[in-house]
């Protein structure tokens, strides 16, 4: 599972470092079962003088959004003026695991919508943009076109949501509801 690690080597979250019997968990891992992984993107040092691996963080990671990058999450809690996103692809990257962004309502639509609820619920598959990162919270936008709601799912039965026209509907309850669709909403069939 782990294959050759060596010092230097550049490492993602979620990538397997150690086996636990050979190395302690130091800086920058954690522990599952029986293996210390990265919990950062960053260089790896295998310290075999006191067998403690850590991994050290990397200045510029291209698994972590900056500002412009194009995102794609599920869509966690929700209120009436915001909401949080597991963010877990980042451009064409998946990530191992994921980050949180939050989506302000009033970067939602280029539209008045009263409430985040119009725009999104939780467990719908978003696209957004990541507009800042000021103390790494990544905010995220879904004016554009493009940008929205891309899978979503009907409240009431759980059933996945129809883009007709503009609104939402679910074919299964017939339940039609409201989302900030994107232009590149999934079709499944
Ligand atoms: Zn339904």
């Amino acid at each position: 599972m782990i294959g050759e690690r060596r010092s230097g080597q550049f490492v993602t979250p979620g990538t397997p470092l150690a086996i636990i019997e050979e190395f302690l968990p130091g800086p920058g891992t954690y522990v599952e079962g029986c293996y210390v992984y990265s919990k950062i993107t960053g260089y790896m040092l295998l310290d075999t003088l006191n067998k403690k691996v850590s991994v050290y963080p990397a200045v510029k990671s291209p698994n972590v959004p900056t500002v412009g990058s194009i995102v794609l999450g599920i869509v966690e809690s929700v209120n009436f003026k915001s909401c949080d996103v597991s963010i877990k692809v980042v451009g064409r990257r998946k990530l191992s695991g994921s980050l949180m962004g939050v989506l302000h309502i009033s970067d939602a639509s280029p539209h008045y919508v009263e409430s985040v609820f119009d725009v999104c619920r939780p467990g719908d598959y978003i696209k957004a943009e990541v507009i800042s990162n000021k103390n790494r919270t990544f905010h995220l936008s879904t004016v554009d076109r493009n940008l929205g709601v891309v899978l979503a799912f009907c409240s009431r039965c759980g059933y996945q949501l129809s883009k007709e026209n503009r609104r939402m509907y679910c074919k299964r309850c017939k339940n039609v509801e409201k989302r900030k669709a994107s232009s590149e909403y999934w079709v499944l069939t």
